[in-house]
């Protein structure tokens, strides 16, 4: 349910709300908009309970229920569009971010290469895996808390902010000693244990789409991260499985204006796990760019031939600089900037 309190409410009358809600068993989350204060009422049995409940109380101006599953990440809890401020890069706003890098953090020597490249190209993030969730129990997992050192120091040696994949809830501490943005892949999007510790973190979140889900479950995998209270949230959308096998994912281009109707969320585009291959990557990109998407999370190899894991999908530092001039030029047309 969503109380919409009116313009002006004062905090006694803000707080009678919160606690009539909190005598029924139920939990709040407040959002202090620039010149509304919504309270969103949560619980599971909410629609037992008349409307009036709290449209009496002082101060309201409206109660709404929300009758899609996901609440916090929905418009009617909040109308404006959510940024996430990653150090001095602002994700959702004006600028289109690009985060660029390797799938996964081999060595020191290619991290390094990769983030002085890509950092003078124009991204704002650095990305690498360290912990890697992979399909096969023999492929190459990741350098794990090496892998964290190395990025640490790309981080502080070029001051790039740096974002990496956490897969297990007692990594998360970890994980934000090196990370500026926690990565929650695909094949995690429901593990709701690590949702919630990434939740508890308060540390900007990406969470990416699962393969087999729908908008709607993807959404509502975004409420257990705002339930703990981390605003941070950031959507990546990176292709789902079809029937069609020339890709290796479909990418799902019609969920960034469906996501940015019913989401307040700053959405990103993964082009490189949806095409599988380095040739499809670029149009993919500039298409995300022109639909709306907020960002890019692209991968990028020195050597992609020579990669431990997803060279075929890998750009050359080559390659990514001609996607950057292309990207740069979509993004004016829109409006926005790289
Ligand atoms: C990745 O970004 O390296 C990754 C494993 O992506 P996804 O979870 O989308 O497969
Ligand atoms: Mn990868």
């Amino acid at each position: 349910m969503i109380v919409e309190m009116q313009t002006g409410v004062d905090v006694q009358q803000v707080d009678g709300v919160v606690q009539r809600a909190k005598s029924l068993g139920f939990q709040v989350q407040l959002n202090l908009g620039t010149n509304k204060v919504v309270v969103a009422i949560l619980g599971s049995n909410t629609g037992q309970v008349p409307t009036d409940t709290f449209a009496v109380l002082p101060g309201v101006e409206s109660v709404t229920r929300i009758m899609k599953p996901y609440k916090l990440a929905s418009r009617e809890f909040k109308g404006e569009d959510s940024v996430v401020n990653v150090g001095s890069v602002q994700i959702g706003g004006e600028r289109v971010v690009v985060m660029a890098g390797p799938c996964a953090v081999e060595t020191e020597e290619q991290i390094t290469e990769v983030a002085k490249a890509i950092k003078e190209l124009g991204a704002a993030v650095l990305r690498g895996g360290a912990y890697k969730p992979r399909t096969s129990p023999f492929s190459f997992q990741g350098l794990e808390e090496v892998g964290l050192e190395l990025l640490a120091k790309a981080r502080k040696a070029f001051g790039i902010p740096v974002i990496t994949e956490v897969v297990d809830p007692h990594d998360v501490e970890l994980v934000t000693k090196s990370a500026d943005i926690l990565q929650v892949g695909a094949r995690n999007m429901q593990n709701f244990a690590l949702l919630t510790e990434v939740g508890k973190s308060k540390r900007p979140v990406l969470l990416k789409r699962g393969f087999s889900s729908t908008i709607t479950e993807w959404l509502t995998a975004a409420d257990y991260l705002l339930a703990e209270g981390n605003s941070q949230v950031i959507l990546c959308e990176r292709g789902i499985r079809t029937f069609e096998d020339s890709v290796r994912f479909s990418l799902d281009i019609s969920s960034i204006p469906v996501v940015k109707r019913f989401s307040h969320l700053p959405l990103i585009v993964d082009p490189s796990h949806a095409a599988g291959h380095y040739s499809l990557v670029p149009a993919i990109a500039r298409a995300a760019v022109a639909a709306g998407a907020d960002g890019i999370l692209i991968e990028v190899h020195p050597n992609p031939k020579e990669a431990l894991v997803d060279g075929l999908q890998s750009l050359t530092i080559s390659d990514f600089s001609r996607l950057m001039a292309e990207l740069k030029a979509i993004a004016k047309s829109m409006g926005r900037y790289i």
